[in-house]
């Protein structure tokens, strides 16, 4: 079987490395935030061309505290609109629905299946004050068109990194387009922990600031608090994991990029609509690679037969999910239409080209 995500292999890649960084850390006797927390947060400030870099306890998180420190600074409000892709997973959604302001569901473009731009100025209203771009399935979701929409309404850009960790557009990177950013290190992810993880990215000292308390109980200096926050801490343990991981994010993002390209140039059959590649290579980092194709479950069947896992990305709407069924009398069409017919073939670091190959003759194999 050739799994669709071989994580084993991914971190045993790194073995000697990560041990080492665990036992440090068991050494230390310094189990919560310290030296291994702030020094990963230094390392990752660095790689994505910010000045701060906040760890949490996950990528929900990350994105819930943006809000919330936007609030605490009188910039976002509760019932104020937050424009977000209508295909993004749910976390994005949660992030603004825990804050009390309202998502504002915008179709995607179905050649990027990022948030479509040209149909945020038509959305936008008073009450609109940020948007959320989602830079999904690893490519870059931010335009400086997006920009300019957003500085003539006076919108805060917020980017869900939780997937595109080290994207680049015009030498920037992800989570250095927008106002502010959040991450997820969740293992899967480009850049994955051993356990749950997360940071928020920004250049506003403010926001910073306040992330920080508000992820530590609201507090700057132990025992006096704040704000009312929560306990949402990079672990220790992950911050040492992740710091080893950070060095090869590129190399392995690299990898990825190779697989991607080899699928696309070798899988021809027209029953099966590939990504397209992104205008900058660099502007992609290939988290999951999507296809999609009329009878999604018959050709996912079809893979499974020859030994090939795949996965939905995924298989209901948020509007759609039984959390908002206040939604269901909403329409979006070309995010239904996507969600009934996407499937990710296997892509990650350690996957060979003879996989690619083995998967790529499978598919063109195919017959709808
Ligand atoms: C994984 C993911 C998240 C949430 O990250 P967690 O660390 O699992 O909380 C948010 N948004 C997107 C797009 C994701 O893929």
């Amino acid at each position: 079987m050739i799994p669709f995500l071989d994580l084993r292999a991914i971190n045993a890649a790194h073995r000697e490395e990560i041990m080492a960084a665990i036992t440090r850390v068991f050494d230390s006797g310094q189990y919560i935030l310290g030296k291994e927390v702030e020094q990963f947060e230094a390392e990752f400030t660095r790689y994505c061309g910010v000045k701060h870099a906040i760890g949490s306890g996950n990528g929900l998180d990350a994105l819930t505290l943006i809000i919330r420190a936007y609030k605490e600074l009188d910039i976002l409000h509760e019932g104020d609109e937050i424009l977000v892709p209508a295909n993004t997973y749910i976390a994005t959604i949660l992030a603004i629905t825990e804050n009390r302001l309202k998502p504002v569901l915008v179709e995607p473009d179905t050649s990027t299946y990022n948030i479509d731009v040209n149909r945020l100025e038509d959305i936008i209203t008073v009450k609109t004050k940020a948007i959320m771009v989602v830079h999904l399935y690893g490519q870059v979701g931010y335009s400086q068109r997006m920009q300019k929409i957003a500085n003539a309404h006076g919108l805060k850009i917020i980017e869900d990194c939780a997937q595109a960790h080290g994207a680049i557009l015009q030498d920037k990177r992800t989570g250095s387009l927008g106002d502010a950013g959040g991450f997820s290190f969740y293992p899967g992810k480009n850049l994955g922990a051993l356990g749950d993880g997360g940071a928020v990215t920004t250049n506003d000292p403010a926001l910073a600031e306040i992330v920080r308390a508000l992820r530590n109980y609201g507090s700057h200096k132990k025992y006096y608090n704040q704000y009312q926050g929560v306990n949402s801490r990079l672990d220790a343990l992950q911050a040492a994991v992740l710091s080893v991981k950070l060095k090869y994010l590129d190399g392995e993002n690299e990898k990825r990029r190779t697989v991607a390209e080899f699928y696309l140039q070798h899988i021809t059959n027209a029953a099966l609509v590939l990504p397209q590649p992104a205008l900058h290579r660099e502007s992609h980092v290939w988290h999951l690679f999507v296809v999609r194709t009329e009878n999604r479950d018959h050709f996912q069947q079809y893979l499974q037969d020859r030994e090939i896992q795949t996965v939905i990305h995924y298989p209901v709407a948020p509007h759609k999910q039984e959390a908002f069924s206040d939604w269901d009398t909403q329409i979006y069409p070309v995010s239904e239409a996507l969600h009934a017919s996407v499937i990710s073939l296997p892509i990650y670091p350690t996957m060979t080209l003879e996989q690619a190959n083995y998967i790529a003759a499978a598919c063109n194999a195919y017959r709808l």
